[in-house]
């Protein structure tokens, strides 16, 4: 087993006044259980199950899902653990999906959601596992689904975990989810921004084409404007994407109102630190500042004008 011993005695993430922001990790399976936990994540804010499926002629059966679920759950008694359900397309191809292949734009083709809606066989036998591997544990489990961009496909998601017995949440990584946030938060449980796609899709700019980098900064104003968008819809709101990462960021994403950050173990330390030097009414100025300039460059400076420590 990858997991070393359960999550242990580091303070939860909180601002300098007690605000409460949970510091979460980003997992690919049980193998990076041991670094969450070495570097104090008090849950998962992203499991990408699609590691699971990867490079395998057939989908791993229920039980194989389910032993895997379980190892981390039960690394985190009593915390949260998101785990998304397979998010594949022509972009992550998987040997026992019809190829969809022929797609000029894969990253806006049948990916996330939308194909599974056509197939969803696969997903409901990840939260018939899901459940499964819930039982008997006390860490709270969320199920997300990728690539929503309506309350339609939102509530197709939700009322399959309800059969299932679990809550439901989707990934807010297209702009339309995070325009009509509200409609939204009235089908699902809570929300989690990807702000790796959201950047893509807002900008127009493929997260891969490395000329186009400069859209991906999460510093860009549009991009926090979408990201209060989501946070302000009324339901608990993450960010899973690369944004939570940076120190200064996730103050400012905890202004916007985000009550989790979730992020790549080794940032977790230095996120923790930032949050813990400011207040929330600091994050939230810092927001403010931030969301009033016009590039990335100039929102980080004001950004960090109302964050002294970072400073
Ligand atoms: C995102 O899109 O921001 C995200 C967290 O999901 P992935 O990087 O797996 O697409
Ligand atoms: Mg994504």
């Amino acid at each position: 087993r990858a997991a070393a011993s359960p999550a242990s005695a580091v303070a939860p993430g909180a601002t300098a006044d007690g605000h409460p922001v949970a510091l979460l990790a980003n997992i690919g399976g049980p193998q990076d259980l041991a670094a969450a936990l070495e570097h104090g994540a008090e849950g998962v804010g992203l499991y990408r199950t699609e590691f699971l499926f990867l490079d395998r002629a057939e989908p791993p059966g229920e039980d194989e899902q389910v032993a895997a679920y379980r190892q981390v759950l039960t690394a985190f008694p009593g915390g949260e653990v998101v785990v998304r359900v397979l998010d594949a397309g022509a972009d992550k191809p998987l040997a026992f999906l019809p190829a969809p292949g022929t797609e000029p734009n894969p990253a806006l083709g049948e990916r996330g959601v939308r194909l599974l809606r056509i197939l969803p066989d696969v997903m409901l036998g990840q939260l018939r596992a899901l459940a499964r591997a819930a039982e008997g544990t006390s860490a709270t489990v969320r199920a997300m689904a990728p690539m929503v961009a309506s309350a339609a496909e939102a509530d197709w998601f939700a009322a399959n975990c309800r059969a299932a017995g679990l809550a439901s949440g989707v990934m807010i990584e297209v702009p339309a989810a995070a325009l009509r946030a509200a409609e939204l938060a009235r089908v699902v449980d809570y929300f989690s921004v990807g702000t790796n796609d959201l950047a893509q899709y807002l900008f127009a700019a493929d997260r891969q084409v490395a000329a186009l980098t400069g859209f991906q900064d999460p510093w860009q104003p549009a991009l926090l404007d979408l990201v209060a968008a989501a946070a302000g819809a009324g339901v608990r709101c993450g960010v899973c994407g690369e944004a939570g990462s940076d120190p200064a960021l996730g103050c400012v994403l905890a202004g916007l109102g985000v009550s989790s950050l979730s992020m790549a173990a080794p940032a977790l330390p230095w996120v923790r630190a930032a949050l813990a030097r400011h207040t929330l009414a600091q994050c939230r100025a810092a927001a403010d500042a931030a969301r009033a300039e016009s590039t990335p460059k100039a929102a980080r400076a004001a950004a960090l004008a109302h964050l002294p420590a970072l400073d």
